[in-house]
């Protein structure tokens, strides 16, 4: 199919971008890097009157370091976060888990602050930002706002984004050198969307687990923190019984309110066993 037609914008200012956005409300759309945009546009899932292209905004733009966190620009691209290297140093998480986004093409055009505004529940960079306690930065007219990746996703494809405001940037706590990251999913072809996949993030201290930050996608309506298992694992150490207990813990945690979502093909008690094997990888990957 063919998408709707549609009148377009493209800005080369935040303060434009804000005033289109205020003059056509709920009719306006922004666009990034298109890659899921245009694909519901060409379903008919979507039909705005107006897209504001806002490829041409430098404010949403640029990799920086600062003294406590990484900045993103909403508008970097998956590739750039890839090939950085400052992300690799001071955020390697996310080097750990873009691989794991789409294909090479997509990646080339598809946007962090896309992404984290669609909030997918199987999508990458919601999880690392949950899992790193990242900041998301959000602008309108009527000033800015930061909100901690845990306020940020409420529901399936559902943010705390107001109308009107741009997501503008994340920010990423940097890396201590105690800290060890993993990543990992479970997808039937490689560039899929994932079925299940996990972000770990775990500080040692001592020999034993000081913070553990286990968070799933593919599991609930948004990136998931397991924090039963969570709790078992810290002041533990990292060993195969530790490994063991949390497998068996995890696999009660996600019952009940907090069992996985089926899918077409998925159902909850298979994602549940997946989540468990992609918890055991990742934790024994972690210990050695
Ligand atoms: C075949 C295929 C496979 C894919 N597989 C994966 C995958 O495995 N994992 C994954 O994470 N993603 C996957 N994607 C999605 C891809 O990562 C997209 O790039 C991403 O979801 C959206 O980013 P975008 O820049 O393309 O946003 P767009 O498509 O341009 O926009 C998406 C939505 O976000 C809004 N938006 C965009 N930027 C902003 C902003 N700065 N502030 C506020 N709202 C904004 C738009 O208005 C729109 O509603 C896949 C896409 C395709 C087509």
């Amino acid at each position: 199919m063919k998408a709707p037609p549609f009148d377009y914008a493209r800005p080369a200012s935040l303060a434009a971008v804000f005033e289109l956005l205020d003059a056509h409300g709920d009719n306006a759309r922004l666009l990034a890097g298109g890659q899921t945009l245009l694909a519901t546009l060409n379903m008919r899932l979507s039909e705005p009157a107006l897209l504001v292209d806002i490829n041409q905004v430098p404010e949403l733009t640029g990799v920086s370091l600062g003294e406590q966190c990484l900045r993103i620009g909403a508008l970097t691209r998956h590739t750039e976060i890839e090939n950085h290297p400052l992300v690799a140093k001071h955020v390697p998480l996310l080097k750990l888990a873009v691989p794991h986004i789409a294909h090479r093409a997509i990646r080339n055009l598809g946007t962090i602050g896309g992404s984290l505004a669609y909030a997918d529940p199987a999508a990458e960079w919601p999880a690392c930002a949950l899992a790193l306690d990242a900041t998301i930065i959000v602008q309108g007219s009527q000033g800015q706002r930061r909100i901690a990746a845990a306020d940020f996703f409420v529901d399936v494809l559902t943010t705390s984004l107001q109308p009107g405001e741009v997501l503008v940037a994340v920010e990423f706590p940097l890396a201590a050198p105690n800290w060890r990251y993993g990543f990992d999913e479970l997808a039937r072809r490689h560039g899929d969307y994932a079925i299940a996949g996990l972000a770990l993030a775990v500080r040692h201290d001592a020999g034993l687990l000081a913070d553990v930050r286990l968070c799933f996608l593919g599991i609930g309506s948004t990136p998931l923190r397991a924090r039963r298992t969570e709790a078992l694992l810290t002041g533990r150490a990292l060993d195969a019984a530790a490994i063991t207990d949390a497998a068996a813990m995890l696999a009660s945690e996600l019952t009940g309110q907090l069992a996985p979502l089926p899918d077409l093909t998925n159902s909850s008690a298979t994602k549940r066993h997946l989540a468990t094997v992609l918890l055991r990888r990742l934790l024994a990957r972690a210990s050695a």
